[in-house]
């Protein structure tokens, strides 16, 4: 057994624990993180964004996805796509990731440790190998939590790696399923459901909510919803779960309005909790709130102020994107650099095909607040890249106010909605106006030309006011 020290110790190597530790071993520190798995990169890397985004990638371009608009009914390639297909472009993607996690690491000088780490105290990590056995004895000045999340798990769902899935466990299937059910119409469930449906797979997704991602602005969901069903999507709303029954050769799901449903796979996909089981953090004097999250405040210090608590281990919004700035901000604020609380316009992507992204307020939420707001639309229809592109559906959706002319909400669905995005993110961080958008010049043609087309639309129905 070994016993070591290092200004900060990381728990986790996803995309939480590897911002921590760089901009700790950036600000001069010595940094350990301890990490279960052999690889290094997390829920992210293994089995949660990366894969899935692979995927994603690869099936839109096996499938010519994009250029089916253009030759009409011609034949689609879909069903010849298989798994082996579709996990040589994961692997390739995951090799390389990987390789680029570990130089980032070495150039930093992170030490890696591998082993399960628990709390002896607040200052203090043991590791155990996977034979439960004391490998190291870890001390820190400053901890930092970022352990990530794993699929919910009820003992009464029949899981296997077969028809039983969950997010993790469907990387694992050996061939495209002729039926998917999938359980859970969030972020994973929706967006893995429209991957199988542009495979060609028949797809049914069930949720107790009215709508898919209920979330989102109404209209980009309807406007989601709507190209679902036209690549094949079934969607059930207001049904809940009573039991899953595994049979030899189909899935069977029955609800409490009595109904059932059969089908050859079914992907589980009613929410993630927070890997704390092994931590033992209360040997540290902190304990999880009634989700199972480990509280923070605003800079990510749990209840003792050397530790702290970053990404999917503190809850919503539990994305890659965001659980990377919360790890930078807390090495930061661990070591007195400059810092500054969780910016408060952040943008959410959603890798449904097609895919959406927004940042700020939904129509909705505006009725609520009582803001005297107008809507600025573009319809891809309208964006001259788009019809080189392929002419796929999709709209621009800003929200502004109606006096201030201030913007309120960006919201995008469509081709490259979370790459332009970030134009709409940057100006509502200055705090533009929506007459921002008219006065510039734009790349000709460009999607981002979105944004100009949905300004002239919004500014135009409150011009004549001002
Ligand atoms: C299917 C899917 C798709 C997703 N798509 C996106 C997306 O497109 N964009 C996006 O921004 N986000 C996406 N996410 C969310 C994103 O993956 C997570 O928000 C992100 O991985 C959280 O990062 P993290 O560092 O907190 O935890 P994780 O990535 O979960 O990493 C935690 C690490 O801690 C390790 N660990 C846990 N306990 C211990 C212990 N006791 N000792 C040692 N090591 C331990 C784990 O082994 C793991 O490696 C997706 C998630 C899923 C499941």
């Amino acid at each position: 057994m070994d016993e070591l020290y290092a200004d900060l110790v990381v728990i986790g190597s996803g995309p939480a624990g590897q911002k921590s530790a760089i901009q700790a071993a950036k600000l001069g520190k010595s940094v350990m993180i301890i990490e279960r798995y052999p690889n290094p990169g997390g829920a992210s890397l293994h089995s949660g964004t990366i894969p899935s985004k692979s995927l994603r990638e690869a099936i839109l371009n096996l499938s010519d996805f994009y250029t089916k608009s253009f030759y009409g009914k011609r034949e689609f390639k879909e069903h010849n796509i298989s798994i082996n297909d579709l996990n040589f472009c994961l692997n390739f993607v995951l090799d390389e990731q990987i390789k680029q996690l570990r130089r980032q690491f070495e150039k930093n000088k992170i030490v890696i440790i591998q082993g399960v780490a628990h709390f002896e105290s607040q200052t203090q990590i043991a590791v155990l190998d996977e034979k439960n056995h004391l490998t190291h004895l870890v001390t820190g000045e400053k901890i930092v939590i970022a352990a990530g999340s794993k699929p919910r798990n009820p003992k009464n769902v029949p899981f296997d790696k077969e028809m039983v899935l969950d997010s993790t466990r469907l990387l694992s299937i050996d061939h495209v399923p002729e039926t998917l059910l999938v359980l859970g119409g969030g972020i994973i469930g929706s967006e893995y459901a429209s991957f199988f449906a542009a495979l060609g797979t028949k797809v049914t997704v069930v949720d107790k909510k009215e709508q898919m991602l209920h979330y989102l602005d109404r209209e980009i969901g309807l406007h989601l919803q709507t190209e679902l069903t036209k690549i094949g999507l079934k969607f059930i709303a207001n049904r809940e779960l009573d039991e899953i029954i595994r049979h030899k050769d189909e899935v069977e799901v029955k609800f409490n309005d009595g109904s059932s449903l059969r089908t050859e796979m079914l992907l589980y996909a009613l929410g993630r909790v927070a890997n704390v089981d092994h931590l033992h953090i209360e040997n540290a004097g902190i304990s999880v709130d009634s989700k199972g999250y480990i509280p923070v405040n605003a800079l990510f210090q749990t209840i003792v102020p050397n530790i702290y608590a970053v990404g999917d281990v503190i809850g919503g919004p539990s994305l890659a994107s965001t659980s990377m700035e919360q790890g930078r901000l807390a090495a930061r604020h661990a070591f007195g650099a400059e810092t500054h609380h969780f910016p408060t316009f952040y943008p959410i992507g959603i890798y449904t095909i097609p895919e959406i992204s927004s940042c700020g307020y939904t129509e909705e939420q505006l009725k609520n607040l009582g803001f005297r707001y107008e809507v600025g639309r573009a319809h891809y229809y309208e964006i001259a890249k788009n019809t080189i592109a392929g002419n796929d559906p999709g709209m621009f959706k800003i929200l502004f106010h109606a006096d201030t002319l201030e913007i309120l909400g960006i919201h995008i669905i469509g081709r490259n909605a979370t790459e332009v995005i970030h134009i709409g993110q940057v100006a509502m961080t200055f705090g533009a106006r929506i007459d921002y958008f008219i006065d510039q010049v734009f790349n000709y043609p460009t999607y981002a030309e979105g944004y100009r087309i949905a300004a002239l639309n919004g500014f135009n129905k409150v011009k004549h006011k001002r």
